[in-house]
């Protein structure tokens, strides 16, 4: 059964339209990173899935029903959404009972959670003195609690240091390899690529991209080589292929060893021949350069 579910997705604030007809299905035994520029609709998208946003249009079903119909929501579905959204008065421990209790969940998961995440040790401290990557960790504890087969994490590495990084990481790809569906967001490509297996690409709340990130890389993986000359202009006319770039010629046709035989045949001196291997961010910025403004 396909774990989450978008069909037509749709969400319009006054002015804006946050989603726009956004289909999409996440599958279980994997990570699948959810990227899109900032503003794209990712949260929103989020919270819709989790009922805490009413679609315009469309729905959001989770394990095949909306949110709202499942019999125990933290059984299925664990999310951290905004991490700072916790009452600062309580201790870790304190909190983590109070989520266990109103959602009929034993208080012996407490322990195993706040274990899980690395946070024995501090479990009697206020969250108001929390870190923001300890916040992070309670929310991720909290999302573990109800020991869900669905992961949602928003944005989970913002603000984290590299250690915090490197264990979110793994603990994505270890809930995965244990079967479970775990979807999370990011406007990073670089994050994603070392996260995820499978990517739902957004721009401006529709879908651009929904693709293996094997696939991705595959894709954009294709360079160019940059030809600069103080003859361009015949260089372009020898070649045919080449497009005019500022100063430079972009050719993805042709090698450097075939763009250089003939131009040295014809005796046209050469500043650049460069074959230029553009990276991942380059390729996901291509990809959502038309998405970043809105319209309503
Ligand atoms: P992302 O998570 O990709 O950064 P969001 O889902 O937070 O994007 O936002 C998508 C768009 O919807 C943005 O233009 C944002 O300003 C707008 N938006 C989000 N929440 C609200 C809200 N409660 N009221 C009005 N506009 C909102």
């Amino acid at each position: 059964m396909t774990a989450i579910r978008a069909v037509n997705l749709h969400k319009r604030y006054a002015g804006t339209t946050a989603v726009a007809d956004l289909s999409f299905a996440v599958e279980p035994g994997r990570v699948t990173g959810f990227l899109g520029p900032n503003g794209s609709g990712k949260s929103t998208t989020m919270r819709m899935i989790l009922g805490l946003d009413r679609p315009s249009g469309g729905t959001a079903l989770v394990d095949g029903r909306p949110y709202h119909e499942l019999r125990h929501p933290l059984r299925k579905v664990g999310a951290l959404l905004d991490a700072k959204a916790v009452h600062g008065g309580r201790s870790a421990r304190n909190h983590l009972l109070a989520v266990a209790q109103s959602n009929g969940l034993p208080a012996s998961r407490v322990n195993e959670v706040l274990e899980t995440v690395g946070l024995r040790e501090v479990a009697r401290r206020r969250v108001g003195g929390f870190s923001l990557g300890m916040s992070q960790r309670l929310g991720i504890a909290a999302a573990l609690l109800g020991d869900p087969e669905i992961l949602i994490f928003d944005e989970p590495v913002n603000g984290l240091d590299p250690d915090g990084i490197l264990w979110i990481r793994r603990l994505m790809r270890r809930l995965a390899a244990e079967g479970r569906t775990v979807f999370v967001s990011s406007h990073l490509m670089s994050e994603m690529a070392q996260t995820a297996d499978h990517l739902i690409v957004i721009g401006r709340g529709r879908l651009i991209a929904d693709t293996s990130v094997e696939e991705f890389i595959g894709r954009s993986s294709q360079g160019y080589v940059r030809v600069r000359s103080p003859r361009l202009a015949e260089v372009a006319e020898l070649i045919r292929v080449g497009e005019p770039n500022g100063d430079h010629l972009r050719v993805t046709a042709m090698s450097t060893l075939e763009i250089g035989t003939i131009t040295a045949r014809a005796g046209i001196p050469l500043e650049e021949l460069t074959f230029v291997q553009p990276s991942l961010e380059a390729a996901y910025m291509e990809l959502t350069k038309n998405s970043l403004e809105f319209t309503s």
